[in-house]
C-alpha cells in the first residue's frame, strides 16, 4: 500500500523531537548540535518537533524553556513550532487526529488489533512472566479475539489500546549508518501499543508518522533509541513507505562511564545558562563528544604550535567545515566537568575586559537577579554595605556548609546526609515557588521522620552555609531550581566523599 511520493533523496531533512517533561536535557543539545552540523553540511533541514502526546509526564512551562537553552547555545531550527514550516504542524498534541487515521489503515490491513485488557490484567500478566523468569510483555491473547467479540467490547464502552502485530516468525535487520546491520528476532519484540486508549499515539507511532510525513531523510538520535528502532522498521513495512537512513549517537556518560545522570551531573540546560558557562563554551563541549572533529596530526601540532588542548578549541563555523560523521568513535563520550569548566575558561580569558564584564552583568550579576537578591534583604540590612554579607551565598558558585553548622544536634551524620539525599527528588519533582516548595519540603519531612525546622534547617545549611539567611524558600526561588538542585548534589557529593576516606577533611570552600 504505498500511497506516499517516494522520500526525495537529494534533500537532507533531519529533526530533533524532544518530549517537554522538564528542564531542557545537556543530550538534547549534543544531539540537537550533532543533526545541525550534518545538515548544515549538506545544505539540508534542520527541523524541530515537540513529542507531548505523553500527558503524564507533560510540564507546561518545559517547551518554552527547550526553545530559550537551544537558541542559547546557537542551535537555529528551519521548521518548528515557533517559525513553522510546510510540513506542519510540529507539535505532535496537534496531530492527534492524523495518528488515529494512520492506524485506522494499519487495522484495515492487518498491521495491527485491539486489545482490551485492563492495565491490572496487564499487570497480572507482567508478575507472571517475571515470576516465570520470562522477559514481561504483552502475550498476543486480544490476537485471537474474533471480530464479533471486538464489536461487543467497542459496543460495552470497554477502553482498547491498538497494538502492532509484531510477526511472530523471523527477525529485522536495519542498518545503522555508524554500527552496521543490527538484527533483532521477533521474538524479543513486543506488540507495541501504538494508540492508547486515551486516544494518543504512544511515542513510536507518532515518531514515525512524523518523521515519515516531515520527509525526514536521516534521523539522527541517541543510542538509547536503538531497541526501538525495530519497532518502527515494522511500522515503515506496515505502511508501505521507505525508511530513513538512522545514526545512533553515542550515549553521553558520566565521569564513571555510567549513563549520563542527574545525581551526578548537572544535566539541564539552565543550569548552565544560570552557573555562568558561555554558550560558544558549550556549543564548543558538545561538538568534542562523539569524536567526529578531526584532531590535528602530531606534526600539524608541532608546525602550528597549538597545544594539544588548544586543538579542542572550536566554533560552530569549524565544525561545519571539519565535522565528520564518519570518524565518530563509539566509545561513550565523557560528560567532563572540569572540562568543560577548563574550555569556558578558555573562552572568558578570550573576551575583551568591555565584553567580560558584559557577560557577568547580563548573567550572575544581571540587573534582575540583582534586584531579586536587593528584595530579599532590604528589611534586614543597616547599611548599604551589608549587601554582601547576607546575600555571599547567592552570588558564589561553590558553598559548603560544615558539619557545625549543618549536622542537626540530634542527628548522626549518615541519617543528615540520607535526609540531604531524599530531598533532592523531592525537590526536582517540586514547582518552584513558594506554596509548592513549602509542601514539598514539608512533605518528606514527615516521610522521613524530620520536624519541619530540622528540614528547614538543613537545606538552609546547603543553599547558605550558614544557619541564619534571607528567608530559605525565597532564597530558593531566586537562586533558582537547577543551581539550588545542583547545591544539594554537590554538598552530598563532597560529604558522601570525605566519609568514604573518612578523614577530617575541611570543606574546600566555606560560606561568605
Ligand atoms: N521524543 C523522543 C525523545 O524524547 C525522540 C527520540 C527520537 O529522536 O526518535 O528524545
Amino acid at each position: 500500500m504505498t500511497t506516499e511520493a517516494p522520500l526525495d533523496e537529494a534533500q537532507v531533512r533531519v529533526r530533533i523531537a524532544p518530549s517537554p517533561t522538564g528542564d531542557p536535557h545537556v543530550g538534547t543539545a549534543y544531539i540537537g548540535l550533532m543533526n545541525l552540523v550534518f545538515a548544515r553540511q549538506r545544505a539540508g533541514k534542520f527541523v524541530l518537533r515537540i513529542e507531548d502526546t505523553d500527558q503524564t509526564r507533560f510540564v507546561a512551562a518545559s517547551e518554552q524553556m527547550i526553545f530559550r537553552s537551544l537558541r542559547w547555545i546557537g542551535l537555529a531550527w528551519d521548521e518548528g513550532p515557533d517559525v513553522g514550516g510546510p510540513y506542519g504542524p510540529y507539535r505532535q498534541s496537534e496531530r492527534t487526529e492524523i495518528y488515529r487515521r494512520h492506524v485506522d489503515l494499519l487495522l484495515a490491513n492487518g498491521w495491527a488489533y485491539r486489545a482490551f485488557e485492563t492495565p491490572e490484567e496487564l499487570e497480572t500478566m507482567r508478575r507472571g512472566q517475571l515470576a516465570a523468569k520470562l522477559p514481561p510483555r504483552y502475550n498476543g491473547a486480544a490476537r485471537h479475539l474474533t471480530p464479533e467479540q471486538v464489536e461487543a467490547n467497542l459496543a460495552a464502552g470497554k477502553p482498547c489500546t491498538i497494538r502492532l502485530k509484531v510477526p511472530a516468525e523471523g527477525s529485522t535487520t536495519f542498518r545503522d549508518e555508524l554500527r552496521g546491520d543490527i538484527t533483532f528476532d521477533h521474538a524479543n519484540v513486543d506488540d507495541q501499543v501504538l494508540l492508547k486508549s486515551d486516544g494518543y499515539p504512544t511515542y513510536h507511532l507518532a515518531n514515525v508518522v512524523d518523521d515519515h510525513l516531515m520527509r525526514i531523510s536521516d534521523v539522527i538520535r541517541a543510542e538509547e533509541w536503538i531497541s526501538s528502532t525495530p519497532k518502527h522498521i515494522l511500522l515503515y513495512q506496515a505502511f508501505g513507505w521507505s525508511r530513513p537512513r538512522f545514526w545512533h549517537m553515542p550515549l553521553l556518560r558520566n565521569l564513571d562511564k555510567s549513563k549520563i545522570s542527574k545525581r551526578k551531573n548537572p544535566v539541564s540546560l539552565v543550569y548552565y545558562q544560570q552557573a555562568g558557562f558561555l554558550p560558544q563554551a558549550m556549543l564548543n563541549f558538545l561538538g568534542l563528544m562523539g569524536g567526529g572533529m578531526p584532531q590535528p596530526t602530531e606534526q600539524q601540532i608541532v608546525s602550528s604550535g597549538l597545544n594539544t588542548k588548544e586543538a579542542d578549541i572550536f566554533s560552530l563555523t569549524d565544525m561545519l567545515a571539519r565535522y565528520d560523521f564518519n570518524r565518530i568513535s563509539l566509545g561513550g563520550p565523557v560528560f567532563d566537568l572540569t572540562k568543560l569548566k577548563w574550555l569556558n575558561g578558555e573562552y572568558l580569558r578570550r573576551l575583551s575586559p568591555e565584553q567580560f564584564f558584559a557577560a557577568l552583568r547580563s548573567t550572575v550579576l544581571s540587573d534582575t537577579y540583582l534586584a531579586e537578591i536587593a528584595a530579599l534583604i532590604q528589611t534586614r540590612i543597616e547599611t548599604l554595605g551589608q549587601f554582601g554579607d547576607m546575600t555571599g551565598f547567592l552570588l558564589a558558585d561553590n558553598v559548603l556548609p560544615t558539619p557545625e553548622i549543618f549536622l542537626p544536634k540530634k542527628r548522626s551524620l549518615e541519617d543528615t546526609l540520607t535526609f540531604a539525599a531524599d530531598m533532592l527528588p523531592a525537590l526536582e519533582a517540586s514547582a518552584w515557588e513558594h506554596d509548592a516548595l513549602d509542601a514539598a519540603l514539608r512533605a518528606i519531612g514527615q516521610e522521613k521522620n524530620w520536624s519541619v525546622k530540622e528540614t528547614f534547617m538543613l537545606l538552609r545549611a546547603i543553599l547558605t552555609g550558614s544557619t541564619q539567611s534571607p528567608p530559605l524558600l525565597e532564597s530558593l526561588i531566586v537562586f533558582g531550581k537547577a543551581r539550588s538542585i545542583d547545591r544539594v548534589r554537590r554538598f552530598l557529593a563532597f560529604e558522601l566523599d570525605r566519609l568514604k576516606r573518612n578523614a577530617n577533611a575541611k570543606p574546600l570552600v566555606t560560606s561568605p
